[in-house]
C-alpha cells in the first residue's frame, strides 16, 4: 500500500508540471509519489490550452490526442476593430488539456511514479524546522508519508509554499483575473490565434480567441486583479464581449481561475521542500501563459533534486538553492524584463493601441516582427527596448 510507504520524493498536484518532475526522478531511479486531489488529472480545465509547437518539443514528443487545433498566425485586434496578423515561427497548438495532463500523469507512472488521485495534502511533516513528509486525505482516510523530499507543484493557490513558510503572497496588481468560455456554434478561424487589446476593455491583459476546431473556441479574458476588484468584473467583461460579437452561442464549459502575472518569487526552496510551476509563479507576466515555463522549472528542480539525493547530500535549503539560482540565470532574468516592458504597456490608452496596429498594418505580414510591435508599445521608455531585444529576439 501507498499510504505504508516511504518515498524519496512526494509531488504535491498532478498538473503538467508535478506530472513532468515526477517523470524526470523516477526515470532516474527515485522512488516518487504524486498526489493529486481531484479525482480525474486533467478535469476540470482551467486553461486557455494555447502553447507554441517547438517548445512543448523540448519536453515531450507531442501526440495526435493532445492537440485540438494547429495554428500558424496570430493577430492583435485594436480597440477600434482594426487587426494586425502575424506569422508563427513554427506552429502553435491549442491542447486538448483533459487528456494532455492525464497522459502527462499517466507517463510519469510508465517510469516508476506513484500516482494517487482523490487525495488532499493538507499539512507538511516537520523534524527540526526540516520538512519530511505531508498529510493528508484521501477517500476521506487520512494519511501521512514521509519523504526525503517534498515537492509543491499544487498550482496558483499554492498552500504547500505558505506551510513551509514561504511567503508567496502576490500584489493584487500582479495577478491576472481569468475568466474563460469555450463556445460552440460560431464561425472561427482555426488557423489564427486573436488577441484583443484595449486599456478600456481589457485593463493589465486581454480577450484571446483560441481556435478548438472549425465552431469552436476557447473565449476567455486577463485582466489585472485591480482592475477587477475596482471595475467591472472579468466575467461581466467577457460576457459583454460575447454577446456583443456572436448572436448566438452554445457554453460549453466555463474556467475562472487566477494567474501569476508578477516577477519571480524570492524563496523558491525551503528545507526539504522546492516549489514549481505556478506554485512558484513560474509564468510569462505578459502572456499568462505559464504551461512551459512551469515544466521548464519542473526540469531544473529534478536535476537538482536527482543530484542533492543521488550523492547523498541532504535536501537542505544550501543544497536545493542550486535550482533557484539556475532559474533566476536562466529564466528568471528574461521574467524581470518582460515584467518590465508588461507595465510599460499597460499604460496605453485605446488610442495609441489603434495607431500602433495601424502602423503595423503598414508593413508586410512577412516582415512585421513581435519585436517591432513590442518596441512601438513602450515609446514612453526607450530604456526598455534592450528589453523588448533580449525577450523578442530570435521569438
Ligand atoms: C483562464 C486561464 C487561461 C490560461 N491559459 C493558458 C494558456 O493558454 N497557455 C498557457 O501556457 N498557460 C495558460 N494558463 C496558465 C496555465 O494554466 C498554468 O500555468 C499551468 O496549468 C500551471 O501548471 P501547474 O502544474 O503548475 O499547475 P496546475 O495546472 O494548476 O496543477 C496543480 C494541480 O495541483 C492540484 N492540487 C492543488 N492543491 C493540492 C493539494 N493540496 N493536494 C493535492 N493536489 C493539489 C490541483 O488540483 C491541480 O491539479 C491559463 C490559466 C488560466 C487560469
Amino acid at each position: 500500500m501507498w499510504n505504508t510507504k516511504q518515498f524519496d520524493i512526494v509531488v504535491v498536484g498532478a498538473g503538467p508540471v508535478g506530472s513532468t518532475f515526477a517523470k524526470i526522478a523516477a526515470s532516474k531511479g527515485l522512488s516518487v509519489l504524486l498526489l493529486e486531489r481531484k479525482s480525474q488529472i486533467g478535469i476540470p480545465v482551467r486553461c486557455g490550452e494555447a502553447i507554441l509547437a517547438s517548445d512543448l518539443r523540448l519536453f515531450y514528443e507531442p501526440r495526435s490526442e493532445w492537440i485540438s487545433t494547429i495554428v500558424d498566425k496570430f493577430c492583435f485586434v485594436a480597440p477600434n476593430g482594426s487587426s494586425a496578423t502575424f506569422q508563427f515561427k513554427g506552429k502553435g497548438y491549442i491542447l486538448n488539456r483533459k487528456v494532455f495532463d492525464y497522459d502527462l500523469s499517466k507517463l510519469a507512472a510508465e517510469k516508476g511514479a506513484t500516482v494517487i488521485t482523490n487525495s488532499y495534502v493538507n499539512g507538511l511533516l516537520f523534524e527540526n524546522d526540516k520538512i519530511v513528509g505531508v498529510k493528508g486525505i484521501c477517500d476521506s482516510e487520512p494519511f501521512e508519508i514521509s519523504s526525503k523530499l517534498v515537492i509543491g507543484a499544487d498550482g496558483v493557490e499554492s498552500r504547500i509554499g505558505q506551510m513551509a513558510g514561504i511567503n508567496t503572497k502576490l500584489n493584487l496588481s500582479d495577478i491576472g483575473s481569468g475568466y474563460q468560455k469555450t463556445i460552440s456554434g460560431i464561425d472561427v478561424d482555426r488557423n489564427v490565434c486573436s488577441f484583443y487589446v484595449s486599456n478600456k476593455l481589457t485593463p493589465g491583459g486581454y480577450i484571446w480567441i483560441f481556435p478548438k476546431g472549425n465552431d469552436i473556441a476557447n473565449i476567455g479574458i486577463g485582466i489585472s486583479g485591480t482592475s477587477a476588484i475596482k471595475g467591472e468584473s472579468a466575467k461581466k467583461r467577457l460576457n459583454n464581449f460575447l454577446d456583443s460579437k456572436y448572436a448566438n452561442y452554445k457554453v460549453e464549459s466555463i474556467a475562472v481561475g487566477g494567474i501569476p502575472i508578477s516577477k519571480p518569487i524570492k524563496q523558491m526552496v525551503a528545507g526539504g521542500l522546492m516549489l514549481i510551476g505556478d506554485a512558484a509563479r513560474t509564468v510569462n507576466p505578459l502572456s499568462g501563459g505559464g504551461i512551459i515555463l512551469g515544466m521548464k522549472s519542473a526540469v531544473k528542480a529534478a536535476n537538482v533534486a536527482v543530484k542533492v539525493l543521488k550523492n547523498n547530500q541532504g535536501p537542505s535549503k544550501t543544497n536545493l538553492k542550486e535550482y533557484q539560482k539556475l532559474w533566476m540565470e536562466d529564466e528568471g532574468k528574461q521574467i524581470n524584463r518582460i515584467y518590465r516592458i508588461k507595465k510599460a504597456a499597460d499604460k496605453l490608452d485605446d488610442e495609441n493601441l489603434n495607431s500602433i496596429i495601424e502602423k503595423v498594418n503598414k508593413v508586410p505580414i512577412e516582415k512585421r516582427s513581435i519585436a517591432r510591435f513590442f518596441s512601438a508599445c513602450i515609446p514612453q521608455k526607450p530604456s526598455l527596448l534592450i528589453d523588448v531585444a533580449k525577450v523578442f529576439i530570435g521569438y
